[in-house]
């Protein structure tokens, strides 16, 4: 008899979760009706590159890349959700239809517009080389000859890397998924300098100061672009209008107004497409 009661009074308990949280669905739903009716776009990330695009302490991809799609998808009327994955693995994630859009301080070369479509530029970065603070021995890319760099893989600073080494000055490359491992490289001596996104590199220098340091001048000027499947067209423009509506509004200056101990003077200033 007690098992009875007690078998019936957990039946009760059951029936009376799922019927609450049938009632919590029925009502979300309903309060969100006009909601469900926005398109929902899947963005790639990957969300280890600060100021860009980083991890917060409850799990949430924040940073100016989001911010700014943020801004834009509201402008637009549609829904974004982030998906934080290894950078090298974003362009074929778009291709396969697994997100919709790349955010993830993805500078637009020629040989990604191969690939992808790319909105209009919505900031400028360069490449800048760093070695341990305590290295006097290299202060630019000349005095890179025999030596080995650390690289994020798949990253425009790769590229500059392999240049550099069919060049034969770099005699080694060395990549890793993240751009702190990168930088880990360096710390421990397996690497004698890296490569990689300045304003990016400052950030990880501010947050842990006395590692590592920039030397020399940036190595280029580039454009970083929201990346599209090749002939989304609707996408595309929902972006770039968006995109334009944020600078128009001022939203965009404040966004950027965050970055300024980040960025050369010139690179935050919004313009130029360098390809
Ligand atoms: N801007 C660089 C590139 O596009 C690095 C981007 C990144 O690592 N998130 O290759």
């Amino acid at each position: 008899m007690t098992k009875m009661l007690k078998i019936l009074s957990l039946l009760l308990v059951i029936t009376t979760v799922v019927f609450a949280a049938g009632c919590a669905e029925q009502g979300e739903e309903g309060a969100e009706g006009a909601v469900e009716e926005m398109p929902t776009y899947y963005v790639g990330t990957e969300a280890q590159f600060p100021p860009f695009e980083i991890v917060d302490n409850a799990g949430n991809v924040i940073g100016f890349d989001v911010d700014l799609m943020n801004a834009i998808a509201e402008d637009q009327g549609f829904k974004v959700i982030y998906q934080d994955q290894d950078f090298s693995g974003l362009i074929p994630a778009l291709q396969t239809g697994n997100i919709d859009i790349i955010a993830s301080g993805m500078t637009i070369t020629e040989e990604r517009e191969g690939q992808v479509d790319f909105s209009e530029p919505y900031i400028n970065a360069g490449l800048a080389l760093a070695v341990t603070v305590n290295n006097d021995e290299i202060t630019s890319v000349e005095d890179l000859q025999g030596k080995t760099l650390a690289v994020q893989t798949g990253s425009t600073g790769y590229f500059k890397a392999e240049e550099l080494k069919e060049a034969g000055i770099v005699a080694e490359i060395k990549d890793f998924p993240h751009v702190n491992e990168a930088i880990e490289e360096v710390r421990i001596g397996g690497a004698d300098a890296m490569i990689n996104d300045l304003p990016v590199t400052n950030a990880f220098i501010a947050a842990q100061p006395g590692i590592i340091m920039i030397v020399g001048e940036p190595l280029n000027s580039e454009s970083y672009g929201f990346a599209i499947r090749e002939g989304n067209t609707e996408l595309l423009e929902k972006i770039n209008t968006g995109l334009q509506n944020v600078r128009d509004s001022g939203d965009y200056d404040e966004l950027i107004s965050k970055l300024p101990m980040y960025m050369e003077e010139e690179d935050a200033a919004e313009g130029n497409v360098t390809e």
